[in-house]
């Protein structure tokens, strides 16, 4: 597949919707060790929210879409990940077309683009134990895939592979954001909880596009 049309992504972030909700378990687990506790929940709360909004409405523009999802999860989860979780679907909304589907190229730009946006607004970069860990590799894959002029199902699943090596990566950082000192330290051979929920969300958009229609 070239393109990416604006009802099979629909369905992919239908998809990463229902996953996150099915691993807060896992989410708040580690959140409670080296966190606040409250990821999963605020993660399952957010999600929640955007499976019913994306039950309800249809959508016909792939930037109307993710415009619709990213407000959905900063007014219904709140908090740190409300923002940083929205941000990458609102941040780079300019790259998307107005139009029923769109290039791995134009997908590569979105998700960069809100993947810069989440470091302006957060002050985090790479190797700081964040989400960021996995964004970041799995955005660098969907721009060497752009650049390949690769597939889109072959793109996804390097970009879902290159999320999981980041949550991998994330589990001997240490955290220097917003966490005590001695959570800090609990933090070392667990992964970051919100990267673990980025790469669950790539995990599940491939998942989705493989699926016979
Ligand atoms: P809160 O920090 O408000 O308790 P959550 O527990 O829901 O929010 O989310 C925590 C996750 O948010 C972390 O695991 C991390 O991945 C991500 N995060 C926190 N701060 C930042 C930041 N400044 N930049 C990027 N990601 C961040
Ligand atoms: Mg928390």
């Amino acid at each position: 597949m070239k393109r990416l049309d604006v009802r099979e992504f629909q369905k992919m972030i239908e998809n990463a919707s229902k996953i996150i909700i099915a691993n807060e378990p896992y989410l708040t687990e580690i959140d409670t060790v080296i966190g606040d506790g409250d990821h999963g929940i605020g993660m399952k709360r957010g999600f929640s929210a955007l499976c019913r909004m994306l039950e309800k409405q249809e959508f016909y523009e792939v930037d109307s879409l993710c415009k619709a999802v990213g407000i959905e999860l900063v007014k219904s989860m709140g908090g740190a990940s409300g923002v940083i979780f929205g941000t990458m679907f609102i941040g780079g909304l300019s790259k998307l077309p107005h139009e029923n589907s769109c290039s791995l190229n134009q997908i590569a730009a979105y998700f960069e683009e809100g993947e810069k946006a989440i470091e302006r607004r957060g002050k985090a970069g790479a190797g700081q134990k964040t989400m960021l860990d996995a964004l970041i590799p799995a955005v660098e894959s969907l721009k060497r895939s752009a650049g390949l002029e690769e597939e889109m199902e072959g793109a996804f699943l390097k970009a879902c592979n290159a999320a999981l090596e980041g949550v991998k990566a994330s589990e001997c950082m240490e955290s220097k954001i917003g966490r005590s000192k001695n959570f800090r330290e609990a933090a070392i051979g667990l992964p970051d909880p919100g990267a673990v929920s980025t790469s669950l969300i790539f995990k599940a958009f491939y998942e989705e596009l493989i699926k016979e229609q």
